[in-house]
């Protein structure tokens, strides 16, 4: 089933600047929810902006696509450069799109990321300029057609061009000869049939997360994408979008008790930039690709263990950036961290027995399986897991192929 992305505000999420949403009653973005073939995404906010946030316009009457060469800036109305954030968006959605073979998005018309007709021309008066946001940009160069909110029907009616496609009652160039959406031209970019979303990135009850996934995998199912595109780096203010993300995600946390509230993730996100104050250790984001897009969260915190002291491992991955090898090599890094801190020589890593990504990474980074565990968590349930653990003398953490 073809997936449409959707601007996170058409569907009344208030992520606007303002602090506001404009949801559309379209019945087709009905249809599609009740179907579930939407995919909800805020550039901005996945970008590390806030919201409320002040407004922002790309200078020069330049464009989203000028913006994504390098050629041009964002800059907000107090007169801050916001052009890492916007580009940031903007490839995150491209990369989701391309995880979930995106073909279609229906667009905020007229923001500097969402905009498909138009944007403003920097001047902040208001004045339209005929060009593109940078998110709509960078999605049609994943191949992505991009509508918008008053073109729905266009939207609709190239949605089940696709799908008869799909099921052969057409032939793949039938009707489907405008390019001129695409600025590069290019059709839709490949898909690798092994990016499909999975629920299971998660791992490490006492810290961060959880086992979450929503059906075993076969470790063939992980690809490698990012191979040594994958870094860590310290947690950061920027940070606490990805933790919403993370946290506040229903599906993300299924096995965790639930979404976090505001609150709740807000102080864990007090505690991720200083975990000094509730444990030793060290808490970061995982980044991948040129541009460092967040892409989950790992970290390393002491805990008593069977009368020792040790270290214990997590971590958390967007749904988008799963079964790509991320979480493996991420792991890998903060094995590393924890080797170097040298305060403790073992680690340990406790993802649910039902998790098989999770135990399946436990096994490539290095972790030699102890036995079956019962750890309680959430607070006041168990959960049965597999103690996993590494000891930091015995060489340097890599990446193994079994
Ligand atoms: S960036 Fe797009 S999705 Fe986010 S608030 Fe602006 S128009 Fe809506």
């Amino acid at each position: 089933m073809q997936r449409v992305m959707v601007s996170s505000c058409l569907l009344g999420r208030p992520v606007r600047y303002a602090g506001d949403a404009e949801a559309c009653d379209h019945p087709a973005l009905l249809r599609w929810t009740a179907d579930g073939r939407i995919i909800t995404f805020c550039p901005e906010v996945a970008g590390g902006l806030p919201t409320p946030r002040p407004p922002a316009e790309i200078q020069e009457a330049a464009g989203g696509p000028r913006v994504l060469r390098g050629q041009a800036r964002v800059v907000d109305a107090l007169g801050a450069d916001v052009t890492a954030a916007f580009v940031a968006g903007a490839r995150q959605a491209a990369l989701l799109a391309r995880a979930h073979g995106v073909r279609v998005a229906v667009l905020k018309e007229g923001s500097p990321s969402c905009g498909s007709g138009y944007v403003y021309d920097g001047s902040f008066s208001g004045t339209r300029v005929e060009s593109v946001g940078i998110t709509a940009a960078a999605l049609q160069d994943a191949g992505v057609r991009v509508f918008s909110e008053h073109t729905i029907d266009a939207a609709a009616e190239y949605l089940e061009h696709l799908d008869r496609e799909a099921a052969g009652e057409l032939r793949p160039a039938d009707g489907d000869t405008d390019m001129s959406r695409r600025p590069s031209g290019n059709p839709a970019a490949p898909v690798p049939t092994t990016l499909r979303s999975h629920r299971a990135g998660c791992v490490g009850p006492h810290g961060h997360a959880g086992p979450t996934a929503t059906r075993p995998r076969k470790e063939s199912d992980v690809n490698d994408d990012y191979q040594d595109d994958v870094d860590i780096r310290l947690w950061s203010d920027d940070d606490l979008p990805l933790l919403e993300r993370l946290m506040g995600d229903p599906a993300m946390t299924a096995h965790l008790g639930g979404p976090e509230a505001a609150e709740k993730i807000r102080e864990r996100h007090g505690r991720y930039l200083h975990p000094e104050h509730s444990g030793r250790g060290r808490m970061f984001a995982i980044i991948v690709g040129p541009h460092g897009v967040a892409a989950g969260s790992v970290g390393f915190w002491a805990r008593e263990w069977r009368g020792h002291h040790v270290w214990e491992t997590g971590w958390s991955v967007l749904p988008e950036f799963q079964g790509r090898g991320v979480a493996t090599r991420a792991t890998v890094a903060v094995l590393k961290r924890a080797r170097a801190a040298g305060t403790h020589r073992f680690i340990h890593a406790f993802p649910s027995v039902d998790n098989a990504v999770s135990n399946s990474i436990c096994r490539k980074a290095g972790f030699i399986l102890q036995g079956v565990v019962d750890v309680e968590y959430p607070k006041g349930a168990l959960m049965r897991c597999n103690d996993w653990r590494l000891d930091l003398l015995d060489g340097s953490p890599q990446v193994s192929a079994s």
